[in-house]
């Protein structure tokens, strides 16, 4: 089936191009030109004169959206892939906060099934980033306290980390975790899940950090470094180990001093390290967001949403993060006791606001929210508009609203009005 998409400004990976027409031969884009030229006969066109067509954004740090978690009961996976489309997510991670084996397990397994059979109408799920056991308990935010572990092997590994670092595991806490189990039981749920864990975020500074991080990258896994209190030279240690990526940079790491530059400046200064930024305007001011982008240059940042499933819902709704309850706040949203757990953000606020609120070009924000993910990530085929990529993209209109996404070539969100 061939499908053309006219009238539109096309936001290649170097210009935007327009009005084009963009054409469609089954899952893949075949030709983009120019203007338009008559609509050929069995062709199915859309006119989209005074709309944006941009590459499907992909998340690399989503836990869920409207109401669901990667971790509620019976894994909603597909739900959640479902969902983004309309956020113009044609691809992402599920992102699971520190959990026991069992839910891990779950979790992958959803996954696998995901992907093995993609459900209609869906973004492409992509192998889980495990925010994961393996972090600093200091800087854990909102994850679960009794389910950190220090990745020792062996007995010792029950114990939560921390207690080098004054901050012990706390008794009730652990107990909350329902379960007593070890660093090598959450190693060996992944280990059984080949294929299926693509981002691991570990804090480099715990014990046994730095031999963990090599252990994954040796693996296969992308290890990013963050919910750490690393300083610069353990942030380059971790770098050395194998790390290249950052979970959400500035936040859940000590704040960038001049003279302690800390994992910031670790993974700033680290040319084969991209980081994500939370880019809501709110977790990160945008100032050190265009501060980070300048050094990185857009080709070493990746926008995400670290959406919680109190994306999408109206500001005081409840929702859970983990299975903790968690309440939607007009900018992020919070667990019971106040701390920031997340955000409410959808990559198509996150497009918007960097090219509405940040400065940046539409071609800038194709990059940060598609083209660098999908790099970083080594997704062949997807993440920018050009001949021979998977026609995976979204249609925005004139206020860069989300108006169709596209993935595989299939009209999966909004009406073919258009045409
Ligand atoms: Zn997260």
């Amino acid at each position: 089936m061939t499908v053309t998409l006219g009238g539109a400004n096309l936001v290649l990976p170097d210009r935007v191009l327009g009005p084009a027409t963009l054409t469609i031969d089954d899952d893949r884009i075949v030709e983009i030109v120019p203007a338009g030229g008559p609509v050929r006969a069995g062709v199915t066109h859309h006119d989209l004169t005074g709309h944006f067509v941009v590459p499907g954004f992909i998340d690399v740090h989503v836990h869920g959206v409207d109401g669901l978690d990667s971790l509620d009961t019976g894994a909603p996976i597909e739900a959640i892939a479902r969902r983004l489309t309309r956020h113009g997510v044609t691809a992402f991670c599920p992102t699971t906060v520190a959990c026991t084996p069992v839910q891990l397990a779950v979790v992958l397994a959803a996954i696998e099934a995901a992907r093995r059979n993609p459900a209609p109408e869906t973004a492409r799920v992509l192998p889980a980033h495990l925010e994961s056991n393996f972090i600093n308990p200091e800087y854990r935010g909102a994850q679960p306290l009794g389910c950190l572990r220090v990745p020792l092997m062996g007995p010792t590994s029950r114990v939560a980390v921390g207690s080098s670092a004054g901050a012990g595991p706390d008794a009730g806490q652990l107990a909350d975790a329902g379960s007593e189990f070890t660093a090598e039981d959450i190693l060996a749920v992944i280990a059984a899940a080949p294929g299926q864990v693509a981002i691991v975020t570990v804090a480099p500074e715990i014990d046994g950090g730095l031999d963990l991080v090599r252990h994954l990258v040796a693996a296969g896994h992308r290890v990013s470094l963050g919910h750490s209190g690393a300083d610069y030279d353990q942030g380059l240690a971790g770098v050395a180990a194998g790390a290249t990526h950052a979970t959400h940079l500035f936040n859940r790491m000590p704040p960038f001093h001049h003279r302690a530059p800390g994992l910031v400046g670790a993974v700033l200064d680290s040319e084969t390290v991209a980081v994500e930024i939370i880019c809501d305007g709110y977790h990160v001011h945008p100032a050190l967001v265009r501060s980070a982008i300048a050094r990185k240059s857009p080709s070493g940042v990746m926008a995400i949403s670290d959406g919680t499933a109190g994306s999408g819902l109206p500001a005081g709704a409840r929702a859970s993060l983990g299975g903790r309850p968690i309440t939607v706040h007009e900018h992020a949203a919070f667990l019971d006791d106040g701390t920031l757990a997340g955000s409410v953000l959808t990559m198509s606020g996150a497009f918007r606001r960097l090219v509405r609120e940040m400065g940046f070009s539409l071609v800038e924000a194709a990059h940060l929210c598609a083209t660098t993910p999908a790099q970083r990530l080594g997704l062949i085929g997807q993440g920018r508009l050009a001949a021979g990529m998977l026609a995976d993209l979204v249609v925005l209109d004139a206020d860069l609203a989300v108006q169709q996404t596209w993935v595989g070539g299939r009209l999966v969100f909004g009406s073919g009005a258009a045409s």
